[in-house]
């Protein structure tokens, strides 16, 4: 049976088989390509991007930037591009029509096959995306900063991407993802998106989405699971470095916070652009496609700075109506520790709101930096452990970004020789 993911169309998967993709790259014009665009070169030929099957031509960029939506009216809300120079084109000798081959690591991965040239306003596209076109905003500077001309067209994996650990088991594109899903038999699955190494507050926020998604859940069918979907992609210096994240995540599952019955933990590649409500759609999207039934939205969900609202993004999704983003929200309170009560609770549930400590990320950070154990209702410490045997171990002897780090860490993925 068909998967169905959004926008009610069939999940995309665009992969050959290493023989046939020997022959079918034979003679192609080779171009290389940087790291974000690799990236979406997976999640496009996997299905992440379902309905897309390449980069957009001018009609679906348009009409992102206009309405929110691709040509057909499907919601999507961040433009999906592949950027060239002019000089490029002639210097290829690239014409609408053609088929040419990426190369990633100085080896094949992708036949893309151009169906239009074009350029736009970017300015405009970035007032449209991300409300404004200052280029202090990261993700205003990453699309102002794109070549000035873009291809449109189908994109057809042929060298599948070695995962290297310590990432291999979390690579789970949405085809197996919807297979897992099943033989855990969970009717309902709650997402948590993150870019963090979990403290108690996350750790609550996906306590109470899972209560939330659970309560509507039918007595005959009654598993729930969470989803924790890490985006691995561009880092930031200071950012957790993505092993700790990935692997800290997980251990609430095999430290017994969660278990196999209700938490998986997988990753998704994505250069995060920061663009705040726009990216909750974009993220509501791609998870549809990875088969969830329910989205964790919380404060300032993908902002950054002062740019958006802390509730733009729980505005903008009350907005779309739910048979064309087939995903339901749960919108988080914030989870904070009361003294008091000597317990983790959230917004608007006890009442010694003077005594409460909210989490505040540049606490945690001082208490991870400092490594010195915290109490286990602010950190769990078998979390607390790892974050720093994952500094030791792939951060050089640190859990944050560094140069150091951004120089020589292992990449997520490899694309190898084709062999066949
Ligand atoms: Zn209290």
């Amino acid at each position: 049976m068909a998967e169905i993911g959004h926008g009610g169309r069939e999940i995309v998967e665009r992969i050959l088989a290493p023989a046939e993709a020997k022959k079918k790259i034979k003679g192609l014009k080779a171009i290389p390509i940087r790291s974000q665009l690799a990236n979406e070169v997976i999640d496009l030929a996997y299905g992440w991007f379902t309905p897309l099957q390449g980069f957009m031509g001018k009609a679906d960029a348009d009409g992102v930037c206009r309405n929110m939506a691709l040509a057909d009216g499907t919601v999507w809300s961040i433009p999906i591009l592949f950027d060239i120079t002019e000089a490029e084109i002639s210097d290829y000798g690239i014409k609408d029509g053609d088929s040419v081959l990426l190369t990633y690591m100085d080896n094949p991965m992708a036949i893309f096959d151009i169906e239009e040239i074009w350029d736009y306003d970017m300015q405009d596209m970035c007032q449209c995306v991300y409300g404004t076109a200052e280029d202090k905003h990261p993700g205003v500077a990453r699309t102002c900063g794109y070549k000035e001309k873009f291809l449109g067209g189908k994109i057809t994996l042929v060298n599948r991407p070695k995962i290297n650990p310590p990432y291999d088991p979390y690579f789970i594109p949405p085809l197996e993802m919807r297979k897992k899903f099943k033989e855990k038999g969970w009717s309902a699955i709650v997402v948590h998106q993150t870019r963090n190494v979990p403290h108690t507050g996350h750790e609550w926020l996906m306590k109470g989405a899972w209560a939330q998604a659970y309560g509507g859940l039918p007595i005959e069918k009654p598993l729930c699971g969470v989803l924790v979907n890490a985006i691995i992609g561009a880092k930031r210096k200071g950012d957790y470095i993505d092993e700790a994240i990935i692997l800290c995540q997980d251990e609430l599952r095999k430290s017994g916070y969660f278990g196999d019955h209700n938490h998986l933990t997988s990753l998704t590649f994505w250069d995060m652009r920061y663009a705040g409500p726009k990216e909750a759609v974009f993220h509501a999207c791609i998870r549809v496609n990875l088969g969830l039934t329910h989205h964790m939205y919380g404060r300032d969900h993908a902002g950054v700075g002062d740019y958006y609202d802390p509730y733009d993004a729980h505005r903008l999704l009350q907005g779309i109506p739910r048979e064309k983003l087939k995903i339901t929200p749960v919108y988080s309170m914030n989870w904070l520790y009361c003294p008091h009560c000597a317990e983790i609770t959230s917004e608007g549930l006890c009442n010694h709101k003077k005594e409460w400590q909210k989490f505040s990320g540049t606490l945690i950070r001082s208490i991870v930096q400092d490594g010195v154990k915290p109490p286990r209702l602010i950190f769990r410490p078998e979390v607390f452990d790892l974050v720093m045997e994952c500094g030791e171990k792939y951060g050089f002897g640190s859990p944050f970004v560094t140069d150091q780090y951004l120089e020589n860490r292992t990449p997520v993925f490899s694309i190898g020789p084709l062999s066949a």
